[in-house]
């Protein structure tokens, strides 16, 4: 064989590859479309299959067309096609009536006062017409025949406790629980909670003491997660969540979320070490966590925090611009699959660099 020949040859091999050697399920979220073309989309998901994605949870607001043309597409590139679409945060609608906002310990509402960030509108998991709400328009999107599931997002409370790397950011020292940060105290809540446990909440001096109120609110999530998930099997699709690590460590202490208990298909923890100040380590740790919560029946897939700019990345005081850089890559991929994930999920394959994809691409034919 000429050297010429050889060389176009392993040109081939090595080019073709990474799609027939991609021992880890890897899946991305993205959001979308924007003003792009279906071959600009194709374009864009072949890439993404060819580099070893196998999934996407893609957020296209709540309109069941978008998701028809786009799952046409995704389809065509050979991956599977998840609506991510938040669930608890929901902007001005004219079928969330404003009285279904959650509401803080201080009287206000989650609608003309949200916490942190103008977008946190939490509705108030307790309200059944805002349950049909949410079966409706997801049911509508899971009827559509190339959507395989449903990935819920934002499925929990706001944040009574912030992940340590976001407390500059927000000027905050969040020691202890804060009723402006701490929900939902609507009438509904209080009464609801009153009639079951005979304690009136609002009359508590320190509510996070309380470990009924915990459970009851808990609970409020877990039900409405576990309806959707019959509504949504009962139509032979998938359902999934984007939630936060643990989860014990940090999910049921910070936004409420006892997800061990939710009977959804798959489970994505959002293991952002950048956000709690920690290394790649951390997301192993996380990972044992998850599944040793779920008993390993149920598969966790590690969701990691790409850093878009690695050169400006240590100037950077921002921690939505930190993440890992193509050197930590690797080791988070590894710490993930050591500690029983089933795979990973980028957030986002648009903040991946070259150098990122390179070392992603190894990591995922590789062994654990
Ligand atoms: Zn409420």
């Amino acid at each position: 064989m000429s050297r010429l020949l050889t060389l176009v040859l392993f040109y081939f091999m090595v080019s073709f590859n990474t799609y027939k050697d991609v021992k880890i399920p890897c899946y991305a979220w993205m959001s979308g479309p924007g003003k792009a073309t279906d071959a600009e989309l194709k374009t864009q998901f072949t890439n993404l299959k060819r580099k070893g994605i196998i999934g996407l949870m893609y957020s296209a607001g709540q309109e069941p067309e978008k998701y028809r043309r786009i799952g046409k597409i995704v389809k065509e590139a050979d991956l599977e096609f998840h609506a991510w679409i938040p669930t608890m945060i929901q902007n001005n609608n004219p079928k969330i009536k404003p009285e279904w906002y959650a509401v803080n310990g201080l009287g206000e509402s989650a609608l003309d006062k949200p916490a942190y960030v103008n977008y946190y509108h939490f509705v108030c998991p307790n309200h059944e017409e805002f349950y049909q709400y949410l079966e409706e328009m997801y049911g509508r999107i899971a009827d559509i025949p190339e959507v395989d599931g449903i990935h819920l997002d934002y499925i929990r409370y706001p944040d009574v406790i912030l992940a340590r790397g976001l407390w500059e950011k927000y000027g905050l020292v969040m020691d202890r629980e804060y009723p402006q940060f701490d929900y939902c105290y609507c009438d509904k809540c209080v009464a609801d909670f009153k009639a079951k446990t005979g304690i009136d909440i609002k009359s508590v001096e320190d509510p996070s003491k309380i470990e009924e109120w915990k459970q009851f609110r808990y609970d409020l999530i877990t039900n409405m997660v576990n309806r959707l998930a019959k509504m949504v099997h009962s139509k032979n699709k998938q359902i999934n969540a984007a939630v936060f690590p643990g989860p014990n460590s940090i999910a049921k202490k910070i936004v409420r979320q006892e997800w061990d208990k939710w009977n959804i298909d798959a489970f994505f923890p959002m293991n952002y070490n950048d956000f709690y100040l920690e290394g790649t380590k951390w997301i192993g740790e996380m990972c044992k966590e998850s599944v040793a919560a779920l008993n390993n029946a149920k598969p966790v897939y590690s969701g990691l925090f790409i850093c878009p700019d690695p050169e400006k990345r240590a100037k950077e005081s921002d921690p939505e611009n930190h993440g890992l850089l193509p050197e930590e890559l690797e080791a988070a991929i590894r710490e993930s699959m050591e500690n029983g994930a089933a795979g990973v999920c980028l957030f986002t394959p648009d903040r991946m660099t070259k150098e990122d994809w390179i070392v992603f691409e190894k990591a995922i034919s590789m062994d654990y």
